[in-house]
C-alpha cells in the first residue's frame, strides 16, 4: 500500500508563512495521491492547483505557483522557488520473497531500490545479514538515500560493485534493474514477489542493432531538454563535436518535452536529455536514436558504458 504522511506535508507547508497558494506536482501512477494531497490541503485553508504537465521525475519542477509540493521522487536540483518533496512510501514486505529464494542469494550483496521501498531496506538488510550474507549499500550523486538509484544515476550501484558478487533489485519495473546490470557488468536480481535474474542481453543487443543502424546515417540531430534537470549542453556540444570529427553533418535541437513526432529532418538522433529516451522509447522513433555513450560505439571505439547524468 502507498503511503503519504500529510501531517509531516502540512507541517512543511505552514513552514512558508504568508504563502496561500501552492502547486501539486505527482507523476502519472501517482495522480490520485495527488487529488487527495490537494483536498487535504484546501481543508487546511490553501488554494491548490494540480499540475497536469506529464510529470517523470524530480528534473522537471512545476513553475507556478507560489509553492510547489511534488510528489513521489527526491531532489535534484535546488530551485528558488520553495519546493516541499513529499515521500510515498509502500510497506510491501520484501523478506517472504527473500526468505523462499535465500539458497539463490549470493554471499556478498548491493541493495538497490527505489525512493518508495527505501524503508524496507532495514528489514531486508537485517535479514540478509542473519543469513550470513554481506549486505553493501551506497548513495548515489543524484539521490538521498542509501541503495537509491535513478534511471539517470545508477552510482549507488557502481561505487560498490568490486565489493559485491550480485546485486538485489527491491522493487517493480525492469528499467532500473536492467540499468544497474548493464552499468556494473554483475548479476542483477530483480526482487518483489517473486525473485528473477535480470537478463541485459536482450537489451544489449537491441542497442547495438540500433547502433550499427546509426552508424550508417549522415546527418545527425543532437537533441537537449529545457527541463532543468535533464539540461546536458556541454554533452551535446562533445557529441557534435566528435561526430564532426567523424565527418557527419550534425544539427543541435532544443525541446522541452522530446516526442518522436518532434523528431523529423535527420536520419538519426543523439538524445542529451533523459537517458530513459532513447533506452526506453526506442521503438517509438523512425529513426534511430542513441543516447550520447553511445555515440563512439557507431565506430567501434569503448565499450558499452550506460548513460547517466551524474
Ligand atoms: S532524467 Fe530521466 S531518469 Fe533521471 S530523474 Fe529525470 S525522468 Fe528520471
Amino acid at each position: 500500500m502507498l503511503m503519504i504522511d500529510e501531517g509531516y506535508v502540512l507541517d512543511r507547508v505552514r513552514g512558508y508563512p504568508g504563502i496561500k497558494n501552492i502547486t501539486v506536482q505527482a507523476p502519472e501512477g501517482l495522480r490520485k495521491k495527488a487529488l487527495e494531497l490537494s483536498t487535504f490541503l484546501e481543508t487546511a485553508g490553501y488554494t491548490v492547483v494540480i499540475s497536469a504537465s506529464p510529470c517523470y521525475g524530480a528534473c522537471d519542477l512545476e513553475e507556478y505557483g507560489d509553492l510547489l509540493v511534488h510528489v513521489g521522487h527526491t531532489r535534484i536540483y535546488s530551485t528558488k522557488r520553495p519546493v516541499v518533496f513529499v515521500e510515498v512510501t509502500d510497506d510491501f514486505n520484501f523478506v517472504p520473497t527473500l526468505e523462499k529464494n535465500v539458497e539463490r542469494i549470493p554471499a556478498r550483496v548491493g541493495l538497490l531500490t527505489t525512493a518508495q521501498h527505501r524503508l524496507q531496506l532495514e528489514s531486508v538488510g537485517s535479514f540478509l545479514r542473519d543469513n550470513q550474507v554481506q549486505v553493501h549499500t551506497a548513495t548515489g550523486s543524484r539521490t538521498e538515500f542509501e541503495g537509491q538509484i535513478l534511471g539517470c544515476d545508477l552510482t549507488a550501484a557502481t561505487k560498490i560493485s568490486h565489493e559485491v558478487d550480485a546485486f538485489l533489485y527491491l522493487g517493480t519495473g525492469t528499467f532500473h534493474p536492467l540499468g544497474a546490470a548493464i552499468a556494473t557488468r554483475k548479476p542483477v536480481f530483480r526482487v518483489y514477489d517473486t525473485f528473477e535474474p535480470v537478463d541485459s542481453e536482450k537489451m544489449l543487443r537491441k542497442r547495438h542493432a540500433l547502433i550499427f543502424e546509426a552508424s550508417r546515417a549522415s546527418t545527425f540531430g543532437i537533441v537537449i531538454s529545457t527541463k532543468k534537470g535533464q539540461y546536458r549542453m556541454s554533452d551535446a556540444l562533445a557529441a557534435r563535436a566528435y561526430l564532426k570529427e567523424k565527418g557527419k553533418n550534425t544539427f543541435l535541437f532544443v525541446c522541452n518535452e522530446i516526442r518522436p513526432e518532434y523528431l523529423y529532418g535527420c536520419d538519426a538522433y543523439v538524445i542529451c536529455a533523459c537517458p530513459r529516451i532513447a533506452l526506453d522509447d526506442a521503438a517509438l522513433f523512425e529513426s534511430p536514436v542513441l543516447t550520447c555513450k553511445e555515440v563512439p560505439l557507431m565506430f567501434e571505439e569503448g565499450e558499452y558504458t550506460m548513460d547517466m547524468i551524474v
